[in-house]
């Protein structure tokens, strides 16, 4: 029985087990190249695998792709294990690397070769290319594609050994020129690189292609679904080529399956693109919280849980889609709803003075820290003569449909009393200074007669007198294109130039000992969280995770 909405794979998975292909197993794996960090579409990958393992009994396994030693780095390694692990997601023992079947790799290679699969080629990498064809052109064979079985050994051998320099020969498996599929048509397995790899060091100086890797280590670790974005469709013939070679060698043959990966409108899923933001420094790091990055999303208050409604919501299919940032918003908007603790903020005060309102009187208001959970309990706020309000409260000239505050009328200072504007004090610049009012005592939330007449507004306020100035940094979506990265565009000029805004604003006491990433809504403002790295007890830091409601309409 299945807990979550049911879709193509599963159906597979579930006659699978039904024919006893897999005799029940369910063996699946999440293969990140350790190139960058983690986005947001890489999560609806580890939601899909670690999530079948779940549900199915199985197990997923986490495995490092790391065959391009050049682009891969320890940093990129542990960033993406913290990820995976914030997200809920645990590969217990099974931890595996490309790398460590470098071994293994060179030995089927050299089988390839003894079976006249696979040839060593010495032309340069663009005659390889041209020879190779096009879509409407078969591809032409190598003058090397006849080598002898003993002159291949040799020469890889040879290879192998450190006698070329990079780019002299490649390994190509020996398949068909003329395949109307150009997967096919002679694919490079191996090439030289004398570069350092971080686990086996200076020990290589060939490595092979991710489409000859990807399928033996699925092999070699038993995977039983190995599934992959659609991209992938043309090279699962090649997947299931060099197994079927390997058939004595390798322990079974996976079943390669593809989904349609996730496009999500605002951002931009390319590693290198991301590279390249952080490099130019047009975001703070990997972990920028307008980064789609997992841990960009993390760092701007986006949990766990939000993020895997969203990849349930978002489903699995096989057709290529695009699913609205909105979307994504709202699953944390969900999220947040249920569990933030309410709080007040005053992002950009005005000091409202009630002029009737006893100079030393601190009144306690009782807040409820939920409105639908009074098991959540209450909070204390002290309402005095001198509060702050927000500025767009206030208008001096009301446009139509504002029931907020304005001269003459009344609004309910929320968990206290209904109050009247009588004047407003500009300053020499003619901006507003003070606005002032009068409270009727016979309006205080939760009393009897409290509701005896009825005003449209109501406002939140902090006192003047308790309220605490912090750092609040005001985000927001990073492009302010839907689409920003297309062909004709240049991503880097669609960049949102609001994105980050960062305010002194005042927030209630009970908000001082707030600790790293604690995620609360100020009442009318949003959702924010302290900030995880720069946040401390005492010294909060607050980033705006999301508005309250999407401002981006379509
Ligand atoms: P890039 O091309 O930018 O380097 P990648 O897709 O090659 O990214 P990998 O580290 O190889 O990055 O990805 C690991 C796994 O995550 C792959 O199985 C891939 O299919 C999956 N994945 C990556 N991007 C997405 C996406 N947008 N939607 C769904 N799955 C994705
Ligand atoms: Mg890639
Ligand atoms: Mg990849």
């Amino acid at each position: 029985t299945s807990s979550t909405p049911t879709h193509f794979i599963k159906n597979i998975i579930d006659e699978d087990n039904r024919s006893r292909k897999w005799n029940g197993r369910v063996e699946t794996r999440f293969p990140p190249e350790p190139n960058g960090y983690l986005h947001i579409g890489h999560a609806k990958s580890i939601c899909l695998n670690f999530g079948l393992a779940i549900e199915y009994d199985g197990v997923c396994h986490l495995r490092f792709d790391d065959t391009n030693p050049e682009k891969e780095a320890q940093e990129y390694v542990e960033a993406i294990m913290e990820s995976i692990r914030w997200l809920g997601f645990d590969w217990g023992e099974h931890l595996y690397h490309a790398s460590d079947y470098f071994d293994k790799l060179y030995e089927f290679a050299e089988y390839l070769i003894q079976q006249g699969k696979a040839y060593v080629e010495s032309l340069p990498s663009e005659e390889i290319r041209r020879l190779r064809g096009t879509l409407t052109e078969p591809g032409i064979n190598s003058p090397y594609r006849g080598r002898s079985v003993t002159e291949n050994i040799d020469l890889f051998q040879r290879m192998r050994a450190g006698e070329f320099p990079d780019g002299a020969h490649v390994l190509r498996a020996k398949i068909d020129m003329a395949s109307p599929n150009i997967n096919l048509r002679d694919p490079v397995i191996y090439r030289i690189r004398h570069v350092h790899h971080q686990r086996t060091g200076n020990r290589w100086c060939i490595y092979p292609m991710y489409d000859f890797t990807h399928c033996i280590s699925d092999a070699l670790e038993r995977i039983t679904h190995s599934l992959c974005t659609l991209e992938f469709e043309d090279h699962r013939p090649l997947y299931d080529w060099v197994l079927d070679q390997l058939t004595d060698k390798v322990p079974c043959h996976p079943q390669q399956i593809e989904f349609a990966r996730l496009n999500l409108t605002y951002s931009i899923m390319s590693k290198r693109k991301m590279i390249d933001l952080v490099e130019n420094g047009l975001v703070s790091g990997w972990d920028d919280p307008r980064m789609n990055t997992l841990a960009g999303l993390r760092r701007r208050g986006y949990t766990p849980s939000a993020i895997r409604l969203f990849a349930e919501r978002i489903g699995i299919s096989k057709a290529d889609s695009w699913i609205d940032m909105t979307l994504l918003e709202d699953c944390l908007r969900e999220d947040l709803n249920e569990r933030a603790l309410r709080r007040v903020a005053i992002l950009d005060p005005v000091r409202l003075v009630i002029d009737n309102f006893p100079e030393i009187l601190e009144e306690s208001c009782r807040a409820p820290n939920h409105p639908q959970k009074p098991e959540l309990g209450e909070r204390t706020l002290f309402l005095t003569k001198e509060l702050y309000i927000e500025r767009e409260d206030f208008m001096e000239i009301p446009s139509k449909g504002f029931f907020r505050l304005t001269p003459g009328k009344e609004v309910r200072l929320r968990y206290g009393y209904i109050i009247k504007c009588t004047d407003v004090v500009h300053n020499e610049k003619g901006e507003i200074k003070s606005i002032h009012c009068v409270y009727d005592p016979n309006t205080k939330s939760g009393t009897t007669g409290a509701d005896s007449r009825k005003v449209k507004g109501n406002i939140h306020w902090l006192s003047a007198k308790h309220a605490h100035p912090v750092q609040i940094r005001l985000y927001d979506r990073l492009f302010s294109d839907p689409h920003p990265d297309t062909e004709q565009k240049d991503y880097k000029k669609t960049l949102n130039p609001y994105s980050k805004q960062i305010i002194t604003g005042f927030v209630e006491p009970a908000l001082l000992d707030t600790l790293p990433e604690q995620c609360f809504q100020f009442e009318r403002n949003g959702y924010f969280v302290a900030d995880r790295i720069e946040s401390t007890p005492g010294k909060p830091i607050f980033n705006r995770a999301v508005s309250l409601r999407n401002t981006w309409a379509k």
